[in-house]
């Protein structure tokens, strides 16, 4: 069997990253093709990963089907033991992680570190829920009988990432699944499928037995997707991506009824009223907007601020994204780094020139940078006008469109002016303010006078088109089991 590896020439890890597909206890790669990975900041080939198609996706079933039995008969306590080795296993290799990271999603280094904790994070709290899946007993309210509720396995789970955070929507799926005791399939964007190989070597190596977890990559993810989805071993779906392609996901799974998460697409609205601070609301600004480059659902997308503020507020953040350092996300001065492919800054030139066209001005940046790879430097547009794209489509890049408004029902009514719900941001020094309006906005998550949103520890999500279900939190353990109810007479 022909085994393929990969080492980053200037970082080199504690093992060559397997860059074929794991199936069952072996990396294999047999008769496949290749798919070769970019390096964002220069748009030069980094390396290949085999290719799988609905043979391999297959194999992969039989392989989590085969280990399923025993990995839902493994005490709580032992899997939760194998979940915090995998916490361990992931930090100590933090720092090589993250260049792996940066190295095939193009951001910057210490969003990349950022990014490796945020992952390791829901090893450690699910290792913490595996042995807290508690179920329920009530006297049925006749008085005839016990209702017992005992939370099981759902079963086998197919797992679709994105690729703007290669490891936390990899490891959001996993540590649940396992700590719930199912098995299941990884299948990786076909963008960013390293960081993915060497995740699940690191949590092969804690302990993780073989089967558990598998792993393929595929450049043709949809009649691969769907063979999985039609195989009736399969039964639950988790997929983080488009809101496009969560749809087409949700017909597929409706053929065997399987049960779905979708984290889909953002467009949050960040509310600046008139009575925040400034200063706090600009760092939050910053946060919320130029995270991951802006490459992130919960990205800040639309900038709503009081009339009273928006001109001290776009000046102050001409200032400071003005003063962002653009590179190479693997260079340690970086804090924006590539885009990750031109399509993405096709999608921002058209978002900005479609605005500019109606009306907008553009206070800063604005033009694709003129060097090797993808990047287009933090931009500020300023009196979007109704009816811009921008503020109906996901700009997924360090790009901030500011609209003032005039009152508080107004700022709401623009907020929710939107097909998506996932995160908003509300700035005011008034709680008493605040979160009446936090209540009002359609989202899932809210962050007052913050710009960060995610921890694994709450529930993680959206409303309207952004998705079905949370991650994190004891939310994201119940996606992966049934609720079993019996009827005791006793
Ligand atoms: P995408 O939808 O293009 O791809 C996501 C995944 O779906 C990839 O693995 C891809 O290979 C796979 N895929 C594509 N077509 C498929 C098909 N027909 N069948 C099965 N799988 C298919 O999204 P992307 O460009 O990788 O990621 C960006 C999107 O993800 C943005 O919209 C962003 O908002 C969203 N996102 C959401 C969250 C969240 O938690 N809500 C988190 C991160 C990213």
């Amino acid at each position: 069997m022909t085994v393929h590896s990969f080492t980053l020439p200037d970082r080199p890890g504690p093992f060559a990253i397997p860059t074929d597909n794991l199936i069952g206890d072996a990396w294999q790669s047999n008769g496949m093709g290749r798919i070769d990975v970019i390096d964002p900041s220069s748009g030069s080939v980094l390396t290949s990963v085999a290719d799988a198609g609905v043979e391999e996706a297959l194999a992969a079933v039989d392989a989590a089907e085969a280990a399923a039995k025993s990995w839902a008969a493994t005490a709580p306590r032992k899997r939760a033991e194998i979940l915090v080795a995998c916490f361990h296993a992931i930090m100590a290799e933090q720092e090589w992680l993250a260049h792996l990271i940066s190295r095939e999603s193009g951001k910057a280094l210490s969003d990349a570190r950022g990014e490796v904790a945020y992952a390791a994070e829901f090893f450690r709290w699910y290792a913490e829920e595996a042995v807290r899946i508690n179920g329920e007993l009530n006297m049925s309210p006749s008085g005839a009988n016990r209702i017992m509720v005992q939370y099981q396995p759902i079963g086998i789970a197919l797992l679709i990432t994105p690729w703007n955070f290669p490891a936390a929507m990899a490891t959001r799926k996993i540590a649940p699944a396992l700590a719930a005791g199912c098995t299941c399939i990884l299948k990786p964007a076909e963008e960013t499928p390293l960081t993915a190989q060497a995740v699940l070597e690191i949590i092969r190596q804690a302990g993780v037995p073989a089967g558990v977890v598998n792993l393929i990559n595929t450049s043709d993810p949809g009649p691969v997707c769907r063979a999985i989805l039609h195989d009736p071993r399969v039964r639950k779906l988790s997929f983080t991506g488009s809101t496009e392609v969560g749809r087409i996901l949700l017909r597929e799974a409706a053929d065997q009824v399987i049960k779905t998460s979708m984290e889909l697409g953002g467009n949050a609205p960040f509310l600046v009223f008139d009575d925040a601070d400034l200063d706090e609301a600009i760092e939050g600004a910053l946060l919320a907007k130029m995270r991951n480059g802006g490459e992130a659902c919960t990205a800040a997308n639309r900038f709503y601020v009081h009339r009273r503020l928006h001109n001290a507020f776009v000046a102050k953040l001409c200032e400071r994204m003005g003063a962002i350092a653009v590179g190479p996300g693997a260079d340690p001065a970086t804090q924006c780094g590539a885009m990750i492919n031109q399509a993405s800054i096709d999608k921002i030139e058209r978002l900005v020139a479609d605005a500019v066209k109606r009306g907008a001005e553009v206070k800063l940046g604005g033009k694709t940078l003129a060097q090797p790879g993808y990047f287009y430097p933090p931009s500020v547009i300023a009196n979007v006008q109704p009816g811009s794209e921008i503020l109906s489509t996901e700009v997924f890049g360090p790009v901030a469109a500011v609209i003032p408004f005039e009152d508080e029902d107004q700022a709401i009514e623009l907020a929710n002016a939107t097909e998506h719900g996932l995160a908003a941001y509300v700035y005011s020094r008034s709680l008493e303010r605040a979160l009446p309006i936090a209540e009002r906005i359609d989202c899932g998550m809210v962050a007052i006078n913050r710009g960060l949103v995610s921890d694994a520890a709450a529930p993680f999500g959206g409303v309207k088109q952004s998705g079905l279900g949370r991650e994190g939190s004891h939310h994201g353990l119940l996606e992966y089991c049934e609720a079993k109810y019996i009827a005791v007479s006793w």
